[in-house]
């Protein structure tokens, strides 16, 4: 984007995240939620609108909800009713979409995002539940389009930002929060791939200055964070071209080519859709106990964010460690595992960071897969921290004999293949005696002043014992022996 444009229009975002809940069932009824089953197969006659079927409410997908609402700070409506939404659509046997209209489950709340070191609160409009269409398939069959009613009837939260983000970085960021946080809450699995996370992104500009919103367009169905950066920023200079040359911009509904990174007009919206909102009359409106929210607030456990701060307080971890740790359930159920047998806080987190986390890159698997027990990776902890091995070779040769031998107690193997430090200080001095013997110029120079050859003694003398010889008693013999 020119700078000029930068500076002259604000970039005005709000987000619309579909988030489908983590439960075993559909919301209405029996049928599984599960993911990639084989078309058509997750499909009772309630799914497929028989006549004369009847829903029935999922109470786990309340429970899910309300954790999510009581985690970003939202109101907890405790007086709900569903409503159908209805349109005609061949992926949508009822005919309606049965949602909440009036009395979303959530109102307000906050995101906070942090962006280029400003941290900033995103405000939440609402977090409604709403059940899933199925899917139209389009690539099948050179005729026909094939639908797959699996996916009809999930229940899904529907996640709704006030207009606040203002740079597509910062709607990156907001959704990565998000995801983080469903991930780690167990309400939704987060993955985008296959859909069970998806945004719409809402984008106007206005002049800078201005409080009034813009014409928006809004880009349906992103399915990576990615891609909604990528189609907001494209989006972006898009409006402010139009605008620029003195047209006029279209309230419009638009898709995103991946392909080409940009985006294209689906339909415009001038008026709004008539979904002819009713209370569904085959489900009760609903009360929510205190007791229930309570139940709910318990079972909640630590959020990330106040995790990562007890780690920077309590166990004086770095920011950047923590929220490395944090950013993940499984990356902090790990940490935690290892943390209840070694207090060397710091020297984890860099294990983890480092080894750990490229030999699970390599070989493709998760913290969980990880071979080494937690009490073997503070036993490799301590075998450093006690001076017994240096780092660089505990994670270069003891590492990955360990991964392959996790059963065996590191000091054991790092015995057996002779990686042990020596802090012998006899045969320290040997080697000492051995390489200033060996460069009289290099240490006349040093005793005329040039101290920085210490050095170069080290390092030969930790070539000598290949490795093994404990720095600071090669330091201390080098610094008696040359003064
Ligand atoms: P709809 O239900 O028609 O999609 P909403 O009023 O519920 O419309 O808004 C949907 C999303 O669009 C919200 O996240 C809101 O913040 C965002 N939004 C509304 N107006 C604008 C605007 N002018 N520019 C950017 N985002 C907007
Ligand atoms: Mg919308």
């Amino acid at each position: 984007m020119p700078p000029m444009a930068d500076s002259k229009y604000q970039t005005v975002i709000g987000l619309e995240v579909h988030a489908q809940l983590l439960t075993q069932s559909k919301l209405f009824c029996g049928d599984s939620a599960a993911f990639g089953a084989a078309p058509n197969t997750h499909i009772s006659p309630v799914t497929l609108a028989h006549p004369g079927t009847l829903p029935k409410m999922n109470e786990q997908a309340i429970a899910l909800a309300i954790k999510l609402g009581l985690a970003l700070q939202c109101e907890i409506e405790q007086h709900n009713y569903f409503a159908r939404k209805n349109y005609f659509y061949p992926d949508l046997p009822k005919g309606y979409q049965v949602s909440q209209h009036t009395t979303p489950i959530c109102k307000g709340g906050l995101v906070p995002i942090t962006v280029e070191g400003i941290q900033r609160n995103i405000r939440l409009n609402r977090i409604h539940i709403e059940e899933d269409a199925g899917k139209s398939i389009h690539d099948q069959d050179d005729a026909y389009t094939c639908v797959d009613l699996n996916r009809a009837g999930v229940p899904l939260l529907e996640i709704v930002s006030e207009p606040d983000l203002h740079s597509p970085e910062e709607a990156y960021t907001y959704v990565a929060e998000l995801r983080k946080l469903v991930r780690w809450l167990g309400v939704c699995d987060g993955n985008m791939e296959e859909g069970s996370l998806r945004c719409d992104a809402n984008v106007s500009i206005r002049p800078m200055g201005s409080t009034q919103l813009g014409k928006r367009v809004e880009i349906k169905n992103l399915n990576s964070i990615r891609f909604i950066k990528k189609a907001i920023e494209h989006e972006v200079e898009r409006l402010i071209a139009i605008t620029e040359s003195g047209g006029t911009i279209v309230q419009e509904t638009r898709g995103f080519d991946a392909e080409k990174g940009t985006t294209y007009s689906m339909r415009t919206k001038e008026d709004a859709d008539d979904y002819r909102y009713f209370p569904e009359p085959d489900l009760a409106p609903f009360a929510i106990s205190d007791a229930f929210i309570a139940e709910v607030k318990n079972n909640m456990g630590t959020l990330p964010a106040e995790l990562e701060q007890k780690y920077i307080t309590d166990k004086q971890l770095t920011a950047y460690d923590a929220a490395f740790i944090c950013a993940d359930k499984e990356v902090m159920q790990f940490f935690e595992a290892v943390a209840q047998h070694s207090k060397h806080y710091k020297a984890v987190a860099n294990w983890m960071q480092g080894p750990i986390k490229s030999y699970l890159n390599d070989t493709n698997s998760s913290w969980q897969d990880f071979p080494i027990g937690a009490q073997g990776i503070a036993q490799l902890v301590q075998l450093v921290a006690d001076g017994q091995l240096n780092f660089s070779t505990a994670a270069a040769k003891l590492f990955p004999t360990l991964v392959l031998q996790p059963q065996r107690p590191p000091l054991e193997l790092a015995t057996e293949l002779n990686l042990l430090q020596s802090s012998d200080t006899d045969a320290i001095e040997q080697w000492v005696t051995e390489v200033l013997d060996a460069m009289p110029d290099k240490v006349q120079e040093y005793k005329k002043g040039k101290k920085g050859l210490l050095g170069l003694f080290t390092g030969e003398v930790k070539k000598r014992s290949k490795g093994k010889a404990d720095i600071k008693i090669v330091n201390e013999l080098l610094l008696q022996k040359l003064n």
